[in-house]
């Protein structure tokens, strides 16, 4: 098989990057390891930037997140047992959006399938060849061996996936951070409660609650790391949400039947070796953020805005410029956002063995990005993102 472009992954990163290249009238080929269902049914991320979803109507497929997207305006704190509100309004009037990223590609993968672009499913990529030349992309297609030839191959396959492993001394331009502690994520058929939302520090560790959905409730537990979520019953884990998000309103979460459960652990990554030869990463592939700030999708966005103005560069104009500096540019954008996701998640958690003392100094943290001037302005650019360079 032979295209311009071999993207590897059908998760945000590379079904955006298609459509980018779609509009530009380059051919690609996505090769995805994992089933059609598997990756609709992905549970993940769900807060949109404003320049994530102008990024979706430009391309053309905000059309269902425009009409059912929810805008929220105030970001809601609780720590102490006191309820703190920050508003989250740009000085346009731009405002974050709730829409679950399996919606994002799901409107993705409609749209490639109407206009007949090439997804293969369940087409695991095992090697890649000659990537400083005519690169060569390895795969298996039901048990059987092909090949991918290609102009230039995008990374976008997650954390765990092999682009990574192909750029010569990725592990020694990494750098990472583990947290002591997981995340259980719940998706629940229970109404979101408006007044019982956003972040909540307690004593026995973090809670989230937000909204997937006017009916679908996203919520969220800091556990240990080898929590089997088998084990906790939705009565335990609804009364222990509770417990956390109460801040002596008397006001309860909506139950409803949980539908999804998953742990997934928190670490920040980032490899500043995103580029080698004609491979570039793009999203979790090159950089990892912990949930807290709810970063990962958005960031995956801004790299592939980059990338597909690389790659036009490139094959459209024969004009490397772009490619020599692609990781310095993507990560002016991802050093700033891991470092707030990093700040959040140090200040909204119980650690292992934390002292009062420490407690202390998180709500004093808390307390200055909530309530004095510069912390807001802090928060609202950071939550809001910032601004492409391209
Ligand atoms: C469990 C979990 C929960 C999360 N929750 C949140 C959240 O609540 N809020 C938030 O902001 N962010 C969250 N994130 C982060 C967010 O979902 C990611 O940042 C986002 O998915 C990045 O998109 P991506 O396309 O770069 O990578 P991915 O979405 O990981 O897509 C990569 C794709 O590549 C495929 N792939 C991997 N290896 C191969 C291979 N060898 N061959 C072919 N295909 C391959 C994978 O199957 C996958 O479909 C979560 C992430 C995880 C893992």
């Amino acid at each position: 098989m032979r295209t311009q472009v071999g993207i590897i992954g059908a998760g945000p990163a590379g079904l955006l990057l298609g459509r980018l290249l779609d509009m530009q009238g380059i051919d690609f080929v996505i090769l995805e390891q994992r089933s059609l269902d598997y990756v609709l049914a992905r549970v993940r991320a769900g807060v949109l930037e404003p320049g994530t979803v102008q990024t979706l109507r430009d391309c053309g497929v905000a059309d269902r997140l425009d009409r059912e997207g929810l805008p929220h305006e105030i970001m809601q704190f609780r720590w102490n047992k006191t309820r703190n509100d920050i508003p989250l309004v740009g000085e346009d009037g731009s405002k974050l959006v709730t829409y679950g990223q399996a919606e994002v590609v799901k409107d993705l993968i409609e749209y490639h399938e109407a206009a007949g672009n090439r997804i293969i499913f369940e087409a695991e990529v095992a090697g890649l060849d000659d990537l400083e030349g005519r690169p060569v992309i390895g795969f298996t297609d039901g048990g059987t061996a092909r090949t991918l030839t290609c102009d230039f191959v995008a990374g976008c396959d997650g954390f765990h996936g092999v682009s990574r492993k192909a750029i010569p001394e990725a592990e020694a331009h990494s750098f990472i951070k583990e947290y002591p502690f997981s995340w259980l994520g719940i998706l629940a058929q229970a109404k979101p409660n408006r007044e019982l939302r956003g972040f909540a520090h307690s004593t026995r560790g973090l809670a989230v609650a937000s909204a997937r959905s006017e009916s679908l409730g996203r919520l969220y537990l800091q556990v240990p790391h080898d929590l089997d979520p088998a084990t906790m019953s939705d009565e335990e884990i609804w009364a222990e949400l509770d417990y956390r998000m109460d801040d002596g309103s008397g006001e309860r979460l909506s139950r409803g039947p949980i539908i999804e459960k998953s742990v997934a652990r928190l670490r920040g990554f980032v490899c500043t070796r995103m580029q080698h030869g004609r491979l570039c990463l793009a999203g979790d592939a090159a950089h990892i953020v912990p949930p807290s700030g709810a970063k990962g999708l958005n960031l995956a966005v801004g790299d592939v805005r980059v990338l597909s103005e690389t790659i036009v560069r490139l094959l459209k104009r024969d004009d490397a410029s772009l490619l020599d500096s692609y990781s310095e540019i993507c990560l002016r954008r991802i050093w700033p956002t891991v470092h707030w996701s990093c700040l959040m998640s140090d200040n909204v958690h119980m650690f292992p063995g934390q002292s009062r003392f420490e407690t202390m100094m998180q709500y004093e943290m808390l307390d200055h990005l909530v309530n004095s001037e510069t912390g807001r302005l802090r928060m609202r650019e950071a939550m809001l993102g910032r601004p492409y360079e391209i």
